[in-house]
């Protein structure tokens, strides 16, 4: 739905495309409706970026680089700046709190959780950003040559609606810390504080061009953005279907791209854990974000030997989850949007259709508007190992449960689907552990714990449908850099 209105009184008006440290109208003046997921109603409006405004931003990113007023900073420079936005973003702390909880409907724990988080990726790639250093490469004699790393360029980055204000930080401070002029295209559903954050960016002193923000649509500034050929790669979360069309214009244009996607994460529980300390985080890795997190533990796979032990605990805990508004405490919240909320209803209504059995069910508070897109949370199990609920990324919050027999089965289970983000595994035998974090097909792997989307310092990313490239941690600065060779003769 495009305005091109005045908004209503109590309807945030849109502040437009940030180009050159500026707001400025989208080219064709039309705005986006953007909704509170609690309350089901619009609060807000934004930009209806274009075609005309990527490549407004284009070209005040590529002055930024070309010119040097950002990409020839000292790296020392670029990391105080860095840091300068994670303070600005800690003092202004409440009220992006608020607004993140609002935009995406998270509990305010949730949100406080997250502006922290993002407050930490500028600090750490603040504190990284001249800690890259080059090599020296022993060659012929007489010869002396250098390894360095250099910015790509102009950076494009494409970011989901689940965590507006961390996916900011997590790929714009390794590009920006490396010396790339960056663009970024957030997520019509949920993205002000991304606005804010721009905002302070200019307040900490970035120069003009070095952070631009085009909001809009997917297939307007989204495509726009990533088959533009004047940018030097580009960086990519959300959906397998979308990323698949983000690595084709990076093909057309030669460029890379690193691809963070979906995920159909395991929690593997053998009958020697320890089922106390792992019902709590097994429930908490499925409605953080009201599952919406890509790295959410969706599938709990269980020894069969431990099933009768353990499943009753997690029924215990997961019966008693309700899903609320950001203020009322709840486990979790609603569902980003209506159009979600009938995705996750659909896969929850055509399981139990199926006959797949419910073992438990949370509820909505009473206390939650009757308009909020709220789904409760289901645990079924045991489900099939070929039904939709076992294979397919739902992004609500659905635990599906199944049964494995011994270690080669679980990594079997655990192998076989599409994708392969991270997984948990759960077990006292600390040479098994070993053996299946280096077996599993996946980025990260937690034993005796898990951690969905956590550690600002881990460098994350998938195998197979999951993506590949690897943001956060150290590992993202070479993402976000290219290695030249340097030969000098001396003798
Ligand atoms: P999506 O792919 O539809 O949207 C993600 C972003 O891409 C949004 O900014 C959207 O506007 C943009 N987009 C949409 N169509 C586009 C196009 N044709 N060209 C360019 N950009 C386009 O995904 P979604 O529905 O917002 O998010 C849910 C999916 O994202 C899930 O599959 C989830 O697992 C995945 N996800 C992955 C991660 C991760 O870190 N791996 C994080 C969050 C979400």
């Amino acid at each position: 739905m495009i305005h091109d209105q005045p908004p209503a009184a109590d309807v945030l008006p849109a502040k437009g495309c940030f180009i050159d440290n500026r707001w400025v109208p989208a080219v064709s003046g039309q705005t986006l409706p953007v909704s509170a997921p609690a309350e089901g109603r619009v609060f807000a409006e934004i930009a209806a970026g274009g075609r005309e405004d990527v490549d407004r931003a284009v070209a005040a990113a590529r002055a930024a680089y070309e010119t040097g007023s950002w990409s020839r900073l000292s790296a020392t420079e670029r990391g105080r700046l860095l840091s300068r936005l994670g303070q600005l973003i800690e003092a202004n702390f409440e009220e992006l709190v608020a607004l993140e909880a609002r935009d995406c409907g998270k509990p305010l724990a949730t949100a406080r959780a997250d502006i922290t988080a993002t407050a930490r990726y500028f600090e750490y790639y603040g504190g990284a950003a001249d800690k890259v250093h080059g090599e020296q490469i022993p060659f012929m004699n007489g010869y002396y040559v250098t390894g360095e790393r250099e910015p790509l360029g102009v950076t494009g980055h494409v970011i989901p609606w689940n965590y507006p204000a961390q996916m900011t930080g997590r790929t714009l401070g390794p590009a920006l810390a490396m010396g790339n002029a960056t663009i970024l295209k957030p997520a019509e559903d949920a993205c002000l504080t991304v606005l804010r954050i721009a905002e302070l960016a200019a307040e900490a002193g970035f120069p003009e061009g070095a952070i631009n923000v085009v909001p809009g649509l997917g297939h307007e500034a989204g495509a726009a953005l990533s088959e533009h050929p004047g940018i030097d790669f580009i960086s990519f979360t959300g959906s397998p279907q979308v990323g698949t069309m983000i690595q084709t214009a990076a093909a057309r244009n030669h460029i890379g791209c690193v691809l963070e996607l979906g995920g159909k994460s395991p929690q593997i529980v053998f009958d020697d854990a320890d089922f106390e300390a792992a019902v709590p985080v097994i429930v908490a890795a499925i409605v953080q974000n009201a599952g919406q997190t890509c790295s959410a533990g969706a599938r709990l796979l269980v020894q069969r030997s431990a099933w009768d032990r353990l499943i009753p605990m997690v029924v215990e805990r997961f019966a008693k989850l309700r899903a609320g508004k950001p203020e009322d405490t709840p486990d979790l919240g609603p569902i980003i949007s209506a159009k979600q909320r009938e995705r996750v209803a659909g896969y929850i209504a055509s399981a139990k259709a199926a006959g797949l059995p419910v073992l438990a069910e949370g509820a909505v508070q009473e206390e939650a508007p009757e308009g909020g897109f709220f789904v409760p949370p289901v645990l079924f199990g045991p489900v099939p190992r070929d039904a939709a609920l076992a294979c397919e990324e739902v992004f609500g919050p659905v635990l599906s449960a199944l049964t494995f027999e011994d270690e080669a089965d679980a990594l079997a289970l655990a192998n076989g689907t599409e994708y392969g983000l991270i997984a948990g595994v759960w077990t006292s035998d600390t040479a098994r552990a070993v053996r299946l974090a280096r077996r599993l097909r996946v980025g990260q792997v937690y034993v005796n714990a898990y951690g969905a989307g956590g550690g600002v310092e881990l460098p994350f990313g998938g195998v197979k449908k999951s993506g590949h490239g690897r943001e956060k941690g150290f590992e993202a600065l070479y993402e976000f850099s290219a290695l030249k060779t340097v030969v000098i003769k001396h003798d």
